[in-house]
């Protein structure tokens, strides 16, 4: 597979939308060589395509860049496993079962996920390497949290450690420095913290502060010292979004609770949003949720959704996140559908999902956009996503998909 030939593919025969924001292109062909695009546009306009290329006819379907979800936790079951299960697995069975997630998260169009906490660095070297089959990965490793935060998941009366495959518990200006370096250690790409309490954690609320401002302070300094790596912060109550917003981090992830203050300072700051709306209009399984969850979820949907569109009117920057994990895995590109049910535009879902992110993600010279000596990760998807922006979220209306080049997945016919 890593001849220069098996690299070089033709798409001919579709509409292109390239992620830039600009007009759809009509009749378009994209010319893939080495692994990356060597020219995206029409037809007509095009050079010669490169001679022994794979050709897929796009069927009068759209080309658009490889989709990139900023906000996955691949280790958790997406909600057909309780917590008591999953606590009694081995890791190796985790493992193993984290394989068909990464493989029908690429199959839904996602070629580069953001996993914030549960993967190790070993799995994005497993997908690098080819052992397993999934999405470019950019691991958080595990989430920071305070005692008591989100990241702790111990019931009142148990006094024992918080596992740290998912959480790293830090309290005080030196601690926060020790574990974020550890976390970078490990080969962690970003840091995620939890600034405020959540809805799945048993003894805090999402409108509780998690770290405190100086404490986020000192994690995104660790951070920006290593080769200016980001920070996203869990981020549901208003203090706790604050506390986050003026230490500086570069992401917000679900953002419940926004008002003008919020929405100023994150425009001013160039914060991103990633809204998790998969998650947030996600309704749990009473059989196998926690009553402590199912409460909180009820009290605050309502301030996640009032929010949501506040933040698309006023500019903010918004990449596209789902939290699958939480919500099931394998049907990313709902989140699009429902950020336009929110308010947004179906182009600018699309660049949530693409440029937007990729900028988050510090990746924007790779990937994002289908434009000469970007990676060729990109996806067909069998229908215009401008008129119905919901059929992306079914991966069934993306035959095929495309990263670095190779073709992972077509069921086009021929
Ligand atoms: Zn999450």
């Amino acid at each position: 597979m890593n001849d220069k030939t098996s690299h070089d593919l033709v798409i001919r025969n579709g509409q292109l939308i390239d992620g830039t924001g600009t007009a759809p292109v009509p009749g378009a062909t994209v010319h893939v060589v080495d692994g990356r695009i060597a020219w995206a546009g029409r037809e007509n306009d095009a050079p010669r395509a490169p001679g022994g290329a794979a050709v897929i006819d796009a069927q009068d379907g759209t080309i658009l860049p490889g989709f990139i979800d900023c906000h996955v936790h691949l280790a958790a079951p997406g909600g057909e496993t309780s917590r008591v299960a999953l606590a009694a697995m081995p890791t190796s069975l985790r493992t193993y079962l984290t394989t068909p997630r990464l493989l029908a998260t690429l199959m839904s169009g996602v070629t580069t996920a953001r996993d914030l906490a549960g993967l190790d660095a070993g799995f994005k070297q497993a997908v690098e390497r080819g052992l397993v089959v999934g999405p470019r990965l950019h691991v958080a490793v595990a989430m920071m949290s305070t005692t008591g935060g989100h990241g702790d998941f111990r019931m009142p009366t148990d006094n024992g450690l918080v596992e740290a495959s998912v959480s790293r518990i830090a309290d005080g200006v030196a601690e926060c420095r020790r574990e974020a370096r550890d976390l970078l250690r490990q080969g962690a790409d970003l840091i995620k913290i939890a600034a405020t309490g959540g809805v799945g954690s048993p003894t805090d609320q999402p409108d509780d502060e998690g770290f405190t401002e100086e404490e986020i302070r000192a994690i995104v300094g660790v951070a920006r010292a290593h080769r200016g790596k980001r920070v996203a912060a869990h981020a549901q109550g208003r203090g706790g979004i604050l506390n986050a917003l003026r230490a500086g981090v570069d992401s917000i992830e679900h953002g419940y609770q926004l008002d003008d203050e919020i929405i100023d300072l994150m425009l001013a700051r160039g914060t991103y949003l990633v809204p998790t709306l998969s998650t947030a209009t996600h309704t749990f399984d009473p059989a196998t949720t926690p009553p402590w969850t199912l409460a909180k979820k009820k009290q605050w949907q309502g301030h996640a959704l009032a929010s949501v569109p506040r933040a698309i009117e006023r500019g903010v920057k918004i990449a596209m996140g789902t939290d699958c994990g939480i919500a099931a895995h394998g049907n990313n590109l709902r989140e699009l559908g429902h950020l336009v049910d929110h308010g947004m535009a179906p182009m600018d879902a699309i660049l949530a999902g693409t440029s937007v992110a990729a900028e988050l993600l510090g990746l924007s010279h790779e990937i994002g956009t289908l434009e000469a000596g970007k990676r060729a990760d990109l996806v067909i998807a069998a229908c215009d996503p401008l008129a119905d922006i919901h059929a992306l979220g079914d991966a069934t209306n993306i035959p095929v998909v495309v990263k670095d080049g190779e073709v992972f997945k077509n069921t086009l016919d021929h």
